[in-house]
């Protein structure tokens, strides 16, 4: 892959090749039996440890090496986090097939789509999504067998799924005899599409060397910071970007895993931080939100639990807070994308913040934080040319590095790199210090009057005003301004929210123009299939909205 120059003198060191199976080998052989818990589909806590993880995922490779599956091969999951979707991380890409994680909250259509432009050759379910398969089947010529992860007294009986094989029966009738092929560290080893809110989904295609550089930075004190005294729970789905990576890092670093299955609501979660002493988790901050309900309704405490990773959208400061100052859990604010697979900057504090006050402390941390060695970033304006890192100045966020695409799998979209660089998408500033924030997605800002109004901020200041559970902010249409903010507002349950008051809250914290001109209530704002409010939906629900004129 490199077209670098080789210098005359190289250097003599032993060349490995960085591939995902020597982090099963590992953890088995220096981590056997460190325990990963899951709560599965079938309801109940399954228990084992890495070595046993790691002749099951043996077996499976042995298994798809007799149904035929090749080097680059595409073998699809629509699996909730769990032991057996782990095996299937480390049989799949472990034996030179491409792991391709499919996002269930995904139309069917979409899913289909996606199944046919992988050109998926076999695809592993949980049983809850069975559902799905049926909806697809019919319509993947591609898949020549499904095969359902369960045991064979749980398989389904539905005799139109052509090619239905039972997950337990093929560990069964394999051996773990099993070495794993050694080849070049560029070859592709998952594949993950992008949720798409506009057009089709495009495929983000990692390779064995960009997801294990990810895992050694991403493992690092100011990123995920997993260690071998960590007992770590992703929230975060192994259906959508590998769930930032913890399949990989935690094994890596020796960690406890402990998956929730697909019981993802505040009291399920809550008992299994407790029993399983998770110290460290991660997810998107709606997940937050269920889970610290439940926690203030029972007046609850957590035991263990010190640390969490907050990101995929902003991570409203009111949260961070109730999360440091009521439970004393540290929040690192993270920010990235499946692009970049997906971690690019974490939000913790350097040695000149530590005397600062808390007030000080708490700004810097609210920012998406510094890049992990080995991303690099920029912001530019509409022309290309390269903004100030003044904290102030806005702009397009340009990424590149090791495990940030080049192009789209099959080059869907074209040539996507400006100069070398990924453009995010994203509108952010960078302060001296290399800290970036956030200010909105492009297509997201309003523009009032030919200025830009970042709808992030607006989310923040309304989400820390009492009664207001969740905020979206949108741009509607005005006569004058082009664009003037809307403010969407869901109330926490029975709560009373006056909105001049809320309306008045905003005098202070934010450009007095920024104001929103109208606040709404509403029941439940729209999330797409990775948690995110989906702000194209809002904009088209509410494009007849006519604001109070002044
Ligand atoms: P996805 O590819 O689905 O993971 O979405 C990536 C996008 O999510 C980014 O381009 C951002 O717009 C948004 N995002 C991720 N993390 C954050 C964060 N911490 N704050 C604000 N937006 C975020």
């Amino acid at each position: 892959m490199s077209s670098y120059p080789k210098s005359p003198l190289m250097g003599q060191m032993m060349s490995k090749p960085m591939l995902i199976s020597s982090i099963i080998e590992h953890a088995d052989r220096y981590f056997g039996k460190n325990e990963i818990v899951s709560r599965r589909v079938e309801g109940d806590i399954h228990r084992y440890n890495y070595s046993e993880c790691h002749r099951r995922s043996k077996r499976l490779a042995n298994a798809l090496r007799q149904l035929g599956v090749q080097l680059g091969d595409r073998i699809a999951t629509l699996a909730w986090n769990g032991y057996r979707h782990l095996e299937a991380y480390y049989a799949i890409s472990g034996s030179g097939a491409v792991l391709h994680t499919i996002n269930p909250r995904l139309h069917p259509e979409q899913i289909s789509y996606i199944v046919n432009h992988a050109e998926d050759q076999y695809l592993l379910f949980d049983l809850t999504f069975l559902p799905i398969i049926q909806a697809i089947a019919a319509h993947c010529p591609c898949v020549k067998g499904y095969i359902a992860m369960c045991d064979r007294d749980r398989l389904p009986t539905d005799g139109k799924l052509p090619n239905l094989l039972c997950y337990e029966d093929l560990i069964d009738a394999n051996s773990d005899d099993f070495v794993w092929p050694v080849f070049d560290e560029n070859s592709a080893s998952s594949l993950c599409y992008t949720s798409g809110t506009t057009g089709h989904p495009k495929g983000a295609l990692y390779s064995h060397r960009s997801t294990i550089l990810h895992s050694y930075a991403s493992s690092m004190p100011d990123g995920l910071n997993v260690s071998a005294r960590d007992s770590v729970l992703p929230v975060v789905p192994m259906f959508h970007v590998n769930a930032w990576g913890l399949p990989y890092s935690a094994p890596l670093s020796g960690a406890k895993l402990v998956f929730p299955g697909p019981q993802l609501d505040g009291k399920s979660l809550y008992e299994l931080f407790e029993q399983e002493q998770v110290t460290f988790s991660a997810g998107v901050p709606t997940v937050w939100l269920g889970l610290l309900t439940y926690v203030a309704q029972n007046d609850l405490k957590f035991s263990t639990f010190k640390r969490t990773v907050i990101g995929g959208s902003a991570c409203p400061p009111a949260m961070m807070k109730t999360l440091r100052l009521t439970y004393g859990v540290e929040v690192v604010h993270a920010w990235g994308m499946t692009e970049m697979s997906p971690l690019g900057t974490a939000g913790t504090l350097m040695a000149k913040h530590r005397d600062l006050s808390e007030e000080e402390q708490q700004a810097v941390l609210e920012k998406q934080g510094h890049v992990l060695y080995g991303v690099e970033i920029k912001i530019v304006d509409d022309a290309g040319q390269e903004l100030p890192w003044d904290g102030k100045t806005y702009g397009n966020l340009l990424v590149r590095g090791s495990w940030i695409i080049s192009s789209y799998f099959k080059g869907e979209g074209g040539d996507v790199l400006q100069d070398g660089w990924f453009p995010t998408g994203d509108v952010a500033t960078i302060d001296p210090d290399g800290y970036m924030q956030i200010t909105d997605r492009s297509k997201d800002v309003i523009k009032s009057g030919g200025e830009w109004i970042g709808t992030i901020d607006l989310e923040n200041v309304a989400m820390a005003y009492p009664g207001v559970l969740q905020a979206a902010c949108i741009g509607v249409f005005h006569p004058k301004w082009d664009e003037r903010p809307l403010l969407l507002v869901v109330r926490k349950p029975g709560a009373e929210v006056d909105k001049q008051a809320l309306l008045r809250f905003f005098d202070g914290k934010i450009a007095k123009w920024w104001t929103p001109d109208d606040v709404v209530f509403i029941d439940a704002l729209p999330l797409g299939a990775t948690g995110k409010i989906l702000k194209n939906k809002l904009r088209e629900q509410f494009k007849e909205y006519h604001l109070p004129t002044a």
